[in-house]
């Protein structure tokens, strides 16, 4: 598996995606065999880069890396749900179909964070990359209409455990992954690496 293993990157410029390199690599084949070594197939092993765009979600992603939580507000004072916080980021609402105006709840999240319920896993599709059992958690925030799901990085969750944001903000990936919850206390020191309270 030693064979060209450097990746596209993708830059923008003039408003347009300009992919650099590799987007699809072919490793070695290997033979399958029965048990009297005639040969029945061969595997074949190939990786592909994916360009994933993040369009308005852009922003709650890089917010992370920050040490910051960002949600949405719709605004609109024609709609019902006026005044009502999304997290998971929500570009439009859903109500009224407009753009929502992006908040900052990261005090919010870290006074009023509890879990509302959770999950433990055992076991993970592909690409998982956490430490197992995963603990899930569903985390319900004070004054916000949405629940996030996220994972508990340090301890056994309970119901109603009140728990703190913690951030990738040493090399984030700028993705979900980070952002993880631990309970209210936990010492800096029992974090995982990279991760801080932002
Ligand atoms: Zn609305």
């Amino acid at each position: 598996m030693s064979r060209n293993t450097v990746r596209g990157t993708v830059k923008v410029a003039d408003g347009r995606y300009k992919p650099n390199g590799p987007f699809s690599v072919i490793y070695p084949n290997t033979a399958i065999r029965n048990e009297e070594g005639v040969l029945l197939g061969v595997t074949n092993p190939r990786d592909m880069t994916y360009i994933h765009s993040y369009g308005g979600e852009a922003p709650f992603f890089e917010g992370l890396g920050q040490g910051k939580l960002l949600g949405t507000r719709c605004d609109n004072s024609d709609c019902a749900a006026q005044g009502s916080v999304f997290v998971p980021f929500r570009i439009h609402c859903p109500d009224c179909l407009k753009k929502n105006t992006i908040v900052d709840i990261t005090e919010i999240a870290k006074t009023t964070a509890h879990v509302h319920t959770f999950m433990i896993t055992e076991r993970t599709g592909a690409f998982n990359t956490l430490p197992k059992p995963i603990r899930f958690v569903n985390v319900e925030f004070e004054g916000i209409c949405t629940i996030l799901m996220g994972s508990l990085a340090v301890g056994e969750p309970k119901i109603g455990m009140k728990v703190v944001p913690i951030f990738r903000t040493n090399d984030p990936t700028y993705t979900i992954l980070d952002l993880f919850w631990v309970p209210v206390g936990t010492d800096e020191a029992e974090l995982p690496e990279g991760f801080t309270f932002g």
